[in-house]
């Protein structure tokens, strides 16, 4: 049999050949036969050090837990994925103790009532891989351990993680289901279509795409049953408020409001079609295939009121919605030389704004277009460009966006709290994965910091499993040598690092963008994970651990700093309508500190303590990890793309799992599961012994002279990597 190998290819990424001629030390280079017959000479260097990675014999090809395979390696990997995939439809894999799940695009009938039934109470390892077994299996431990539960779910845009959480969800409420009838499951899964009415919108990767994170805690009492819950939430894109791309939407509840604007209880809203409003007409088709938005708003409206929140404050919240639009719609008119300009005061969109949030027509249309300077000496009144003016009121309908959505989530968390004893949780993770573009800002810097420290979270946690499960079978073992991320998170984090010169650069009256890049080129050009581009004078280069994404500077300071001017929130402030008076409900957070400069946190600092707190969290509980893959960008039903997936798997760790796993002993094999599957290497005598460890050790010290190849645990035996493919080699040679 020859030798079966993986070589890069530019298309398939890896593909097969056979090694037909023996390699001899010096060779420079191999003679391979490819699958299509062709033979090749493939060049390798004089130490052979390249050779390339070796295939995994066929019976383990198909495995549904990744770390059975006896080479670990990148080609492996990809190629038992796409096996399963496409030839069995199964999304579906364990790595270890990661759930790797690739988008079908496509409805699959294993999520059924029944089925949730089926994995209920049953071990993670007696079925198929499935997002049901990993709730299951934290269910479970919540009530073996005593302890809270997480579960994590990454993967980049349109990976399907949105779905995998609430499938999570779903599964806990129908096994914790609440013996009174408070109809809390409904509560909690109630959440999700509000939240994705108010948080998520249409982009180039995904029509439903979550714009914000979210770490979800169900809460459960004595007996494991659902009582509650609470949700936190991780920096919303606001821009997308004021601005969309080409073939985007804002969010959806613009849409699914201006969709029912002729009922007769929203005649007041004045709203029109998403056509006719700026801030919802900029990515161009207002609509989404498939999507009714009418439809939609009807199931956001049953989800508010199942969750109690009353008509009148419902209203209260599409009143905001309409005003925001309308705000968009202002006709700001350039005045003298362009230094100054003005709205009328007949302005149908700014009187809409006005009375539907109840605030003084004539201080609006005023401080819209003014601002007021305080110096020691005295205090003034500028006016302001059409430029000026035009950036003023974006910040403005932000702001107000943003605090209606902290408003909602506090609603809603009020709505699923409970007042009995919470004994124990199960926190579901959906937070935005890796991202790089084209061009990427603070958005993505802030996206991909958060990634940096989940992936960290990760390698500890894996780290120490590995090292714990070593310890319980008792065998000898050295520290795995492992890649911590530390110095890339220190280098965004720590004192004088990226986060910490921006706050800096935005306290400097006159900062700008461009000196806080030349400072961070001053201050971290020696830094491992930090570049300058040659070409640029202007963005700068974080090597992350998934990959080097280059960062725009400019835009920085102003979404760092996010402010918006004072007396437009002081007249919002004095709203006579009670219940749009937001800034009264979140009078305690840090972002109504706006008028308080002194004391205003930057986007960037509250981003880091929002991290450092759910890192806290998680690691006070016993996490679980979800890794969505997304297997193509056409959104087309099992097509799998090796590119797009090696991509993936190298960002969201699964690789670095895997080296982590190959640095120890990957396999594994209880005594007797080793003993059935070589009993044809043994010899008669040895079998007839009774001690399953001492036949198993006899055997083994035979046939792998290297005794740092193997181990003896107290249940398991642990094999280094590239051992099992040799046992199974000579298995099929005999
Ligand atoms: P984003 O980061 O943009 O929020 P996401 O990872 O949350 O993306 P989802 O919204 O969960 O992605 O999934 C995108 C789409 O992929 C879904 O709307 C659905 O059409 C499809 N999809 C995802 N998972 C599944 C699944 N398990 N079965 C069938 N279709 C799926
Ligand atoms: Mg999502």
């Amino acid at each position: 049999m020859y030798t079966r190998v993986w070589i890069p290819d530019p298309n398939e990424v890896w593909r097969s050949a056979e090694i037909i001629k023996d390699y001899k030390e010096g060779d420079k280079s191999l003679r391979l036969k490819l699958e299509d017959e062709t033979v090749c000479e493939y060049p390798i260097d004089r130490q052979g050090s390249q050779l390339p990675f070796l295939r995994n014999p066929d019976i383990l090809v198909g495995e549904n837990d990744l770390t059975a395979l006896s080479y670990l390696h990148e080609p492996a990997v990809l190629h038992n994925l796409k096996v399963r995939f496409l030839e069995s439809n199964h999304i579906y894999t364990y790595c270890g103790i990661v759930l790797v799940a690739i988008n079908p695009y496509e409805q699959l009938p294993i999520y059924e009532q029944d089925v949730i039934y089926a994995y209920s109470g049953q071990n993670m390892g007696d079925m198929d891989p499935h997002i049901f077994a990993v709730a299951e299996e934290a269910y479970k431990q919540m009530a073996r351990d005593e302890k809270n539960q997480s579960i994590i779910v990454s993967g980049e845009s349109g990976a399907g993680k949105t779905v995998s959480a609430k499938y999570a969800m779903r599964f806990f409420a129908t096994v914790g289901g609440s013996a009174s009838d408070t109809n809390i499951e409904a509560k909690v899964l109630a959440s999700s279509p509000i939240m994705e009415a108010i948080g998520n919108a249409k982009t180039t990767r995904n029509d439903n795409s979550s714009r914000f994170g979210k770490y979800i805690q169900i809460g459960f009492d004595k007996r494991y049953h659902i009582i509650g819950a609470n949700m936190r939430t991780y920096l919303l894109e606001k821009s997308r408020v004021v601005f969309q791309a080409e073939d985007e939407r804002n969010y959806h509840i613009f849409y699914q409001l201006c969709a029912s604007a002729s009922l007769p209880e929203f005649k007041d809203l004045s709203l029109t079609c998403a056509e006719d409003f700026f801030y919802t007409s900029q990515g161009g088709d207002t609509s989404i295939d498939g999507v009714d938005d009418a439809d939609d708003f009807e199931k956001t409206r049953h989800a508010f009121t199942l969750l109690g929140v009353k008509e009148s404050h419902q209203m209260a919240i599409f009143k905001i919605i309409a005003s925001i639009l309308h705000l968009g719609n202002l006709e700001i008119q350039a005045e003298r030389d362009g230094d100054a300009c003005s709205i009328s005061g007949q302005d149908e969109h700014l009187n809409n704004f006005c009375s539907l949030l109840g605030v003084e027509h004539s201080q609006m249309q005023h401080w819209l277009c003014h601002r007021k300077f305080v110096t020691t000496a005295e205090t003034y009144v500028k006016t302001m460009s059409v430029q000026q003016v035009v950036n003023a009121r974006n910040a403005l309908a932000k702001h107000i966006y943003a605090q209606l959505f902290n408003w909602i989530v506090e609603h809603v968390n009020k709505a699923l709290h409970t007042t009995i004893k919470q004994h124990s949780f199960i926190g579901v993770l959906d937070i935005y994965g890796f991202e790089t573009f084209e061009v990427n800002s603070f958005e993505q810097f802030c996206i991909n910091y958060a990634n940096e420290k989940l992936q960290q979270q990760f390698n500890l946690h894996v780290f120490k499993l590995e090292q714990e499960e070593y310890m319980k079978e008792q065998i000898p073992w050295t520290l795995i040598d492992f890649y911590d991320n530390q110095p890339c998170i220190d280098l965004i984090e720590a004192k004088l690092g990226i986060l910490d010169l921006l706050d800096e650069e935005c306290k400097v009256p006159k900062g700008t963008d461009q000196n806080w890049a030349q400072k961070l080129y001053d201050r971290h050009s020696a830094s491992q994970h930090f570049q300058k581009p040659r070409m640029s004078n202007t963005s700068f280069i974080v090597v992350h651990f998934a990959d080097k994404v280059e960062y725009q500077c400019e835009g920085f300071l102003e979404k760092n700093r996010d402010t918006v001017y004072e007396e437009q929130i002081n007249i919002l402030k004095a709203s006579k309508v009670k219940a749009e008076r937001l800034e009264s409900v979140r009078s305690a957070r840090p972002a109504v500190k706006a008028a308080n400069k002194e004391h205003k946190k930057t986007v960037g600092h509250q981003f880091r303590n929002s991290l450092h707190l759910l890192m806290e969290t998680l690691n006070a509980t016993t996490p679980h990890y979800v890794r969505c893959i997304k297997p193509n960008d056409e959104k087309l039903p099992f097509k799998f793309d090796p590119k797009r997936a090696v991509q993936q798997l190298r960002a969201c760790g699964v690789l670095e799992t895997i080296r982590i796993s190959a640095a120890g002993y990957p396999s594994r094999w209880s005594y007797h599961d080793f003993l059935n599957r070589y009993r044809v290497l043994m010899k008669k005598r040895d079998i007839s012994k009774n001690d399953k460890k001492q036949i198993c050790k006899t055997l083994l010290e035979n046939l792998i002279t290297d005794p740092d190849k193997f181990q003896f645990g107290r249940t398991k035996i642990f094999f280094r990597a590239g051992q099992v493919a040799y046992l199974e080699k000579l298995r099929a040679d005999k």
